[in-house]
């Protein structure tokens, strides 16, 4: 695949979970693209009812330790050098952990947002979502003392917990909803971030997916621009993905090594 991806310049990078797997990320699918755990709650859910955020923020109060003690990996370091190298040159992650700009990749479109900041969606007022977590600790000793004993893999753990005493933090502006500044399950992208991600795919030698099973349509979406605009695709990921059959080259594999391959063969030519 390293000859295709050489063969022209300049390609759009489509990310999933499975670059964030070796950071200790927790990751929403096995390798057929199942869920392995309870669906997330729902944009819907979210607002609607006060239980929803509780389970929400729960797992979130869990969860948050691995993504705020998350580093990014080779597999991130080797995106960063494949941009500098000009094989690459922009990036749109799936993913929510912002690993990407903590590894050094300059132009990164977090096509679903971000968890490290919260917003307000009543008055709109934002902070980082590091600030709340001595608040949530504060007033919910019980499960802070969970948060240390559970492992990312472990969210069938936190499936079973009942979070109905879970207290949550309000808007320090307005008493209102917080919610992360994340896209969640049934909310549709920003149009501007999708035009955003439109015109890249356009400008773009080629799309190169890594480490996603492209089951969320706005991830499988971006492949069918680059099918309709006559653009290669390039797939590299360990499982089944929902562009097999229009992917122009596919390497079934652990991207992490993948990736270190490519970078010691474009060194060793002096590319
Ligand atoms: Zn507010």
């Amino acid at each position: 695949m390293i000859d295709l991806l050489m063969s022209k310049p300049h390609w759009l990078v489509v990310t999933g979970a499975g670059i964030s797997a070796a950071s200790g990320v927790p990751t929403y699918r096995n390798q057929r693209g199942e869920w392995q755990r309870k669906p997330p709650v729902t944009h819907q859910e979210f607002v609607a009812n006060s239980e929803s955020r509780q389970r929400f923020w729960g797992r979130n109060m869990i969860g948050w330790r691995f993504i705020s003690e998350a580093q990014p990996n080779l597999a991130h370091q080797a995106l960063v050098q494949l941009e500098q190298r000009g094989v690459v040159s922009a990036l749109i992650t799936q993913n929510v952990d912002r690993l990407h700009q903590r590894a050094g990749s300059c132009d990164v479109v977090d096509l679903h947002g971000r968890v490290d900041r919260v917003s307000c969606l009543d008055c709109g007022a934002n902070q980082s979502r590091a600030s709340l977590q001595p608040w949530f600790e504060e007033h919910n000793p019980e499960f802070a003392k969970l948060g240390g004993r559970i492992a990312p893999d472990g969210d069938a753990d936190i499936d079973d917990l009942d979070f109905s005493r879970l207290e949550i933090p309000a808007c320090r502006q307005c008493r209102g909803t917080l919610k992360p500044d994340a896209v969640f399950f049934g909310a549709s992208i920003p149009r501007q971030r999708v035009a955003l991600s439109e015109a890249l795919v356009e400008r773009a030698a080629g799309l190169l997916v890594i480490g996603s099973s492209l089951q969320t349509y706005s991830g499988y979406r971006l492949c069918l621009s680059a099918e309709r605009h006559g653009k290669p695709i390039a797939l590299l990921c360990d499982g089944i993905t929902r562009a097999d059959k229009i992917a122009t080259e596919k390497v079934h594999a652990d991207c992490l090594p993948v990736l270190q391959g490519w970078l010691a063969r474009l060194t060793s030519i002096g590319a």
